[in-house]
């Protein structure tokens, strides 16, 4: 039976993937390499379209790391000295701010219940803090943060470096990434590819703090410290062997969302989002987790079942439509349904159907 993945990452993998993994080893992408002219030029394509497709500005840099959360660890230990400031709404925010107590960064936060967003114009980011932290798309309870809220700190925080996950968000999300310095994602989730390889966008003000926090003698890591990746970007190589076929799929991916359009991705999600949402607003029993529609999630949608994930999970999986289960505590209690651009509208009604 044909399965669909709903679930929120890993997910459906991208309908032209298959021809391009193929194509892509019958021309040995896999063997070639990493210093050589041909890989070069595949990064450099991936980069050039990357950026046109999410509106980057030239003097953005972009490092392809191992993951998401590695991207995290890696802007903690290059940007951040005295202390960050994170905004934590479920796990994967929640992850982030650990990371910084790990790494004795002395970071603090703001902390909401889950299913909620912040009440931004209350909030006060310490003096001492300088980076903020924050999860476009969090995953975990499917709230989604305006971006203009985003932009207003970075006007109230001139001086602050604005991090942003948008793991889950991304390619549907559009950045104006003058007010963005490090911006984040990995590729099994929007991309629809396999998992393993992160995204990081920098800014040269970020760059300049990493050059800053490794000339006051502090640890900005090895071989993905700014200043490595950034010297290695700049001959469109990478400082260790990096993933050259995922590199050159994403590339691929990247083109094609091109030719289908931002515009039209982004149509087609908001309404993909609107039959899931009326579907379940209207539902006697079952109702989307997050109350309040402002910070309703158009990409991870999370329905609170009332203890019946097992049984629409059961249900489901025997037409093929597998959904993800609610997150940690919400195992049994809640489902996810991913709305990325693999998942095409008469999938969404083939599902809401069951
Ligand atoms: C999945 C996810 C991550 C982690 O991504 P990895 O590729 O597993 O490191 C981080 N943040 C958010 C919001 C996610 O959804």
């Amino acid at each position: 039976m044909k399965k669909t993945y709903f679930t929120v990452g890993p997910s459906q993998i991208y309908p032209t993937v298959a021809k391009h993994l193929s194509q892509g080893l019958k021309n040995n992408i896999a063997s070639i390499s990493h210093r050589g002219r041909q890989y070069q030029e595949i990064h450099e394509d991936t980069v050039l379209d990357l950026k046109k497709l999410m509106n980057i500005p030239n003097n953005y840099s972009i490092f392809f790391l191992g993951s998401a959360l590695e991207a995290m660890e890696r802007i903690l230990e290059n940007c951040v000295h005295k202390s960050s400031f994170h905004f934590v709404n479920g796990a994967f925010a929640k992850k982030f701010y650990e990371f910084g107590l790990n790494l004795k960064k002395n970071p603090t936060k703001i902390e909401v219940a889950d299913g909620t967003g912040f009440d931004f114009d209350k909030i006060k980011v310490p003096n001492i803090a300088e980076l903020i932290a924050i999860t476009h798309n969090e995953t975990s309870t499917g709230v989604a943060i305006p971006v203009e809220e985003i932009y207003k700190l970075k006007d109230k925080y001139p001086d602050k470096l604005i991090a942003l996950d948008i793991v889950s968000s991304v390619p549907y999300v559009d950045l104006d990434f003058r007010k963005l310095d490090l911006v984040f994602f990995s590729v099994q989730k929007g991309f629809g590819m396999p998992a393993g390889l992160g995204v990081l966008i920098v800014s040269s003000k970020a760059q300049d703090k990493s050059k800053a926090l490794k000339e006051k003698g502090l640890n900005i890591g090895t071989f993905h410290s700014f200043p490595q990746l950034l010297k290695l970007s700049e001959k469109n190589q990478t400082p260790g062997t990096p993933n050259v076929l995922y590199i050159y799929l994403l590339g691929k991916v990247v083109k094609d969302f091109l030719i289908h359009g931002v515009g039209t991705i982004k149509e087609e999600t908001e309404k993909k989002a609107k039959l899931i949402y009326d579907y379940f607003s209207k539902h006697k029993k079952y109702a989307p987790f997050v109350q309040n529609k402002r910070f309703w999630s158009q990409t991870t949608i999370v329905i609170d079942l009332k203890g019946d994930t097992e049984k629409v999970v059961e249900k489901l999986k025997k037409r093929g439509i597998i959904v993800g289960r609610g997150y940690g505590d919400y195992k049994n209690e809640h489902i996810r349904i991913a709305n990325f651009p693999a998942h095409k509208l008469k999938d969404i009604q083939r599902l809401l159907s069951f």
